[in-house]
Formats: C-alpha cells, structure tokens, sequence
C-alpha cells in the first residue's frame, strides 16, 4: 500500500519501519529539519527490541509536499495534536477522494479538526496501545507490543476499514475494528488525564504519586469529570475498568517506575503538551454541557503555567 506517515516522531517511526519491512510504499512527512536531515543521510533508526535497524525511506519537510509526487491510499497521522491542523493543510495536495487518513492521537475530539479536510467517509479514528521514544534527531527507541482499535467513521463501518486493518495486520501493528471507538478514547484520555498532567506537575513518576494518601481522592474527582462529560455525550464507560487501569500505572514492577510522556515532553525537553486537548478538551466540553470541571481546568492552568515558567516551544 502506498501510506504517508505525516509526522515521523516517536510513534510515527515505529508505524513507518514496521510498514516499511512489511513491504509497503512508506514516504514520510514531518516539519523538524534536523530529524529530516538525519534520516536522508544515515536513513530512519531505531533500536528495535534490542536491535539496531534502520531503513532508507524517502523523507520531506511538510513545507515541501507540493513537489512530491505521490498518491496515497492511506495517510497515518502521527504529529502532536497542536501541529495536526498545520500538517492536514501541508499534505493537501497528497490526498486524494480515496485516500484514507487514520488518526491514533492521544486525545479527544481530533475528528472535529480533521473532516475540515478530509471527508469523513474517508476518516478512521483509533486508539493505540504502541508506544515508542525518540534518542534524538533520525533515530527511535521501540519496545514492547502493542495494539490498535479503529472505527471507520463514515457509513460504511467496517468494510470501509478492512483494507487498512490488513495492511496494519500484515506488519503486526495488531489492529481489530471497534464499533465504539470513543469509549476507548475517553478510557485512555482518564488514564492520560491523570498521569500525565499530575505526575508533570508534582515532579513524580507514576508509583511516587500512587502511593500517596490523596491520589485517590485526586484521580476520582478528575475522573468524575470526564465520566460526566461522556455520559452527556452517551459515551459509555465502565468506572472500575477505568480506575483499574489508572491503578495498574502505579505498579513499581511494571511502568509504576516510569514519568510519563507529558513528564518527558515538558520538563525534559521544555516542549509544549497536550493538555488542552486531554483536561482542556474536558473543560471546553463540559462547557457546552454545561457541566463543571475545576480539577481538569485546574490541572489544565497549571500545566500551561509550568510551559510559560520552563520556556516550552
Ligand atoms: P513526538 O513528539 O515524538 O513527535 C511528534 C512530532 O514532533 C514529530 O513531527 C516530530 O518530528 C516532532 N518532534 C519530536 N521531537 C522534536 C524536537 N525535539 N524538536 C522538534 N520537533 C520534534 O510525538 P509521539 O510521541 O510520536 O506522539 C505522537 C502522537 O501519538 C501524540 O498524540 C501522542 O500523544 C500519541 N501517542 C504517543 C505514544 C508514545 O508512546 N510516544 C503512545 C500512544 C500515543
């Protein structure tokens, strides 16, 4: 398949090495220069699983994709949610009345932005278990399984997403359609929602915060929140699945010892987050419910105060 991966950041360069060795057409896209200028020379790497691999792709800065000529079947989205409007407008010209574009963001609400470009007909909207980290300009540090939920969302359902679902399978990306796919996405955003925002501020990682006498108290009332703003929106969510999940972030043998990807983003490489699209996406909805959200909106402020203290670009 002939797939564009727009935005080759951590997540990016694991979906684009594991399409590439499964055989398909993979040009990249991204907007940081010296990533772009890594992977022409020395190709995209990454420690795989303990293995050094990299692979030679064709690479374009987002500026430059009207040059390009390439038509494809599927485009990946894979920047951060504030560069994802400027990247849909860059690769314009690349997509056509059948290309597929997926969206695995980390987030809620993406759909609103990407149908002001592409129909939703074309639209699938996913959730991804992957992970991955970046060692620096041209190479990614990929470890551990994962797995993909997506839900088409024009009227199509299913048929429309077995193409993609195939390809994603053959490179073991581990992909099985959804028939509720904002579930899903609330359900990671709690778990986002909590962990990120909490353990950037408090300087902690994932286990310190876990165990101490008022996570509880925090994460229900922050949870609560976001419960209300699904139910609102008939989005159904299982309370104790969810607290499960959250629970399962403190454990010391597993990830409990991690900071999360907010953590990384913000107080190590002083790089603006996500926050107003996890906590502010709550915020900005429970408004329009009518609905009151002053932990999300709280944590939201502080994360935004801690980007200004820090410089964050
Ligand atoms: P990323 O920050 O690694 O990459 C996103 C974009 O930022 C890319 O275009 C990349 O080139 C650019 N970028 C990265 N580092 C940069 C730097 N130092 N200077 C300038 N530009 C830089 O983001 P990601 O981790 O790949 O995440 C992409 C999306 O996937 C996000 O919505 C994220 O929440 C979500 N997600 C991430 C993970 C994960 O484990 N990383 C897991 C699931 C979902």
């Amino acid at each position: 398949m002939k797939i564009i991966i727009a935005g080759v950041g951590a997540m990016g360069s694991r979906f684009a090495l594991m399409l590439h060795q499964a055989q398909n057409d993979v040009l990249l896209v991204d907007g940081w220069q010296a990533h772009i200028d890594a992977i022409r020379k020395d190709g995209l790497r990454a420690n795989f699983n303990g293995e050094e691999i990299s692979a030679k792709m064709p690479i374009y800065h987002q500026e430059e994709v009207s040059k390009v000529d390439f038509s494809a079947e599927l485009v990946i989205l894979f920047t951060k949610v504030m560069q994802l409007e400027g990247m849909l407008q860059a690769i314009k010209p690349l997509v056509h009345k059948e290309t597929k574009v997926l969206c695995l963001l980390n987030g809620i609400g993406h759909e609103d932005i990407i149908k002001k470009y592409v129909p939703l007909e074309n639209v699938l909207l996913g959730n991804t278990m992957w992970t991955a980290g970046l060692e620096g300009p041209g190479k990614a540090k990929l470890f551990g399984n994962g797995s993909i939920d997506l839900q088409s969302l024009g009227t199509e359902g299913e048929s429309a997403a077995r193409p993609v679902l195939d390809v994603l399978n053959a490179a073991k990306l581990n992909a099985k359609y959804s028939e509720n796919i904002l579930s899903s996405i609330y359900k990671k955003a709690c778990v986002n929602g909590t962990m990120n925002g909490l353990c950037t501020i408090l300087d902690a990682n994932m286990a310190d915060f876990g165990e101490t006498s008022v996570a509880e108290q925090i994460v229900e009332a922050i949870v609560s929140e976001f419960f209300a703003v699904a139910k609102a929106q008939n989005i159904e969510l299982h309370h104790d699945e969810v607290m499960a999940q959250i629970y399962s972030c403190y454990n010391r043998e597993t990830i409990g010892l991690h900071h999360p990807s907010m953590y990384q983003d913000l107080i190590i490489n002083h790089r603006l987050t996500e926050i107003d699209y996890i906590n502010g996406a709550i915020v900005r909805k429970g408004q329009q419910f009518n609905i009151p959200t002053p932990y999300c909106s709280f944590l939201t402020e502080l994360v935004h105060a801690k980007e200004e203290i820090l410089g964050a670009k």
